[in-house]
């Protein structure tokens, strides 16, 4: 089969004819029908996460927001069989420990990242094994259309975690998403979705145009002259919720500081190599303002299903995320594309369209 293989760092990705993958005993191999293109792909790409011990090795095939049809079953498996349409999370739990038995396999203690690990390869694949599949893998109903089940990746569930488990939201608060890329119109969509009222930040005004579609109520153009927070804090009093949608220091600072007192940042992107993953934080104006600082990464499997309802009602169209479909062959060139954040929206590589 045909897969994107990571050669060398910042260096094209090979399309390369690889072994086909067969189940372990507790895994399903699908045939992948989509998987987004997303910006840890493009770290893993550029070798970052050194600093956090989570480079990817060479070698591995990238690829991690996949949804398809399964076509081989191992033995042990009780739930899934072949046809079933399932879509797959990233952070795969093994599903024994004891965060997996409590609903958070996304930070099980042997978790393994698609597409990330030696031992999970990605999906940027024509067939890709799902390990744990009872515990991992996601149903997903025929009423889910090819393009909402590829707008689903990681990026939309990631921003519907963190707004609907992980921060504390209540309809009508002001939530401020810094940075427009994909989880970024994600977390906007989401947002207003949940009853909340949303400000967007970018440095582009086509996102921020992108943003008002999605539900955005407000937007702030962060050019040289604007300081965001300021520009927040002037306009609403401050935001209940703020979201870094980017990973950089700027954006992770200003998400801070646009909060009003007792408000909450959740991160979700991933620092690049100019922080390392350390970003510094004023402290004491967080404790004195009662400032929430919170971690959040992928979805856990087990909460889905209230995900999936809200799709099958339309109240949440992932769908409307997808700006482009690609094949396979031309997932390097997309990658290269987000060097200078030339993407929008969520791309994703269409396997029927690839050959
Ligand atoms: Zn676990
Ligand atoms: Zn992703």
């Amino acid at each position: 089969m045909k897969a994107a293989v990571l050669c060398e760092y910042g260096e094209p990705l090979s399309i390369e004819e690889v072994p086909e993958p067969t189940p372990d005993p507790h895994g399903v191999v699908i045939e992948t029908e989509a998987c987004g293109i997303c910006r840890s792909d493009w770290h893993a790409w550029q070798g970052h996460g050194e600093w956090a011990d989570d480079q990817v090795p060479i070698g591995q095939i990238l690829g991690h927001e996949p949804a398809g049809r399964v076509v081989a079953v191992g033995e042990q498996v009780r739930d899934i069989g072949e046809g079933d349409r399932i879509a797959v999370p990233f952070n795969l739990g093994r599903g024994h420990c004891g965060y997996c038995q409590n609903g958070h396999g996304n930070v099980c203690e042997n978790g393994i990242a698609l597409g990330f690990e030696e031992s999970a390869p990605g999906a940027f694949a024509e067939r890709v094994h799902v390990p744990s599949a009872d515990y991992n893998a996601v149903h997903l109903p025929e009423s889910v259309s090819p393009v909402e089940m590829a707008g689903l990746g990681c990026r939309f569930v990631t921003a519907y975690h963190a707004l609907a488990h992980r921060a504390d939201l209540t309809p009508g608060d002001w939530v401020a998403v810094h940075g427009c890329g994909g989880v970024g119109l994600s977390a906007v969509h989401v947002a207003d979705a949940l009853g909340a009222n949303v400000i967007a930040v970018d440095l582009d005004a086509d996102k921020l145009d992108r943003a008002r579609d999605l539900g955005a109520d407000e937007t702030v153009l962060a050019d040289a002259e604007t300081d965001v927070p300021t520009t927040i804090q002037a306009r609403l009093g401050g935001a209940d919720v703020s979201i870094d949608a980017l990973g950089i220091a700027e954006t992770c600072r200003n998400s801070i500081d646009c909060l009003r007192p007792r408000g909450q940042h959740v991160q979700l992107g991933l620092t690049t190599d100019a922080e390392r993953g350390e970003v510094s934080l004023p402290t004491d104006a967080m404790t004195m303002r009662e400032i929430t600082f919170l971690g959040s990464r992928g979805m856990p499997p087990s909460r889905y299903d209230e995900l999936l309802r809200m799709l099958e009602r339309d109240t949440l169209s992932p769908g409307k995320l997808v700006t482009n479909t690609v094949s396979l062959a031309e997932v390097p060139d997309r990658l290269a594309a987000m060097n200078d954040f030339e993407t929008s929206g969520i791309e994703v590589v269409e396997f029927s369209a690839s050959s």
